[in-house]
């Protein structure tokens, strides 16, 4: 992870990148932020630009390429420590590096860290997950050892707060007689609920929250730019928000225009729905790719529906009081051809083909097999 791949938090690069080279590291620092603002990535980023050997003058990065930043890129540098709240396995001591491979999926697949994956990811998803006593006993092992790869070793800690106190005063020791060559890098999203005699030790790198612009450029292309300014907007610089936000208006907006295409099409006009067509092409590649992906699973569960195998149904609320009457048009007849055309149509899109011609055809074969 590089400062350049991290949206937003210009001032705050800066001050690392000072801090680094500066060449005197305190001995521990605490970032703290409030979740979704990619302060662990800020944070990997950090500890990647200490280790870098491939530093050019003036870049204020980490350079990528060298054998530690790759190392960093795949998460394996042995002088890199990380720290993060877990679950017990069985009786005996469990430490998080027997869940070593959940952690670099849940690092890879959300660097953003919603915790409220976590849990699921240990396999309890109402689970909380505590850094354990053990773990510090651990670290000190670790940190005593000199850095192997480097000349620093880096215990990075995802939350903080979620210590119980027999491991904060277990820490609390490694911070204040810490070994030569060791830094402590924390992450917080509740600096008030870490215990104070660990928060007074540690310099603190408040984050600024993440601004609406930098939040849609987060969120990325592929979205229509109105539903990602208005995700962003509700976020309140929080982009886990902004994506919660931004599946639920999309859900209940694939719902509205699936109902309203069905009832189009039973009731054969053609007019509206060609405005319809264009409402959807209007959305852009990638949502109305997951749109036709969303009216096949639809059409699947309301042919499920229809044949009253009531266990295999997977719809929400509204989902299903619309299918509740909806279903019995789905049948033997038309399932296969219906998923089929919402498919082929998937599959030009995404091909570039001219979205309003493709859904407008589109609609037309759905009248064929909704009215038989
Ligand atoms: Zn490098």
């Amino acid at each position: 992870m590089k400062f350049s791949d991290i949206i937003g938090h210009a001032s705050a690069k800066k001050r690392l990148v000072a801090m680094a080279d500066s060449g005197r590291l305190p001995h521990a620092i605490l970032i703290s932020a409030q979740t979704g603002s990619g302060e662990m990535m800020l944070a990997r980023a950090f500890v990647q630009y200490l280790h870098c050997t491939g530093r050019r003058p003036g870049a204020e990065d980490s350079c990528g390429e060298c054998p530690s930043c790759r190392l960093h890129q795949s998460l394996s540098h042995v002088d890199l420590h990380f720290v993060y709240p877990i679950l017990k396995r069985g009786q005996g001591v469990t430490l998080c590096d027997d869940w070593m491979a959940q952690w670099r999926e849940f690092l890879t697949d959300d660097p953003w860290m919603d915790f409220r994956k976590w849990p699921a990811m240990l396999g309890k998803p109402n689970g909380q997950p505590v850094i354990y006593v053990d773990e510090a006993d651990s670290l000190r092992r670790k940190l005593s050892m000199s850095a192997r790869a480097s000349n620093l070793n880096v215990a990075l800690v995802w939350l903080p707060e979620k210590m119980n106190t027999a491991t904060a005063n277990s820490l609390l020791k490694l911070i204040e007689e810490p070994e030569e060559g060791s830094l402590f890098v924390m992450v917080s999203n509740s600096p008030a609920d870490i215990i104070p005699t660990i928060y007074s030790r540690c310099q603190r790198l408040e984050l600024r929250r993440l601004s609406d612009d930098d939040l849609v450029e987060a969120i990325g292309p592929g979205i229509n730019p109105a539903d990602a300014m208005a995700a962003a907007h509700v976020a309140e610089g929080n982009y886990i928000a902004a994506r919660d936000a931004l599946g639920s208006a999309e859900s209940s907006r694939n719902l509205d225009l699936f109902v309203r295409l069905m009832r189009l099409a039973y009731q054969r006009k053609v007019g509206e729905l060609k405005k319809w067509s264009e409402e959807v092409a209007d959305l852009g590649r990638d949502s109305i790719c997951r749109f036709l992906d969303y009216c096949q699973r639809m059409v699947r569960e309301n042919f499920i529906l229809n044949l009253r195998v009531a266990d295999l149904n997977y719809l929400t609320v509204d989902e299903s009081m619309f299918s509740a009457r909806f279903c019995p048009f789905i049948n033997e007849r038309n399932v296969e051809g219906l998923i089929s055309e919402f498919n082929e149509a998937a599959i030009d899109i995404r091909g570039n083909a001219g979205a309003k011609i493709v859904l407008f055809d589109l609609a037309v074969k759905v009248i064929i097999l909704i009215k038989g």
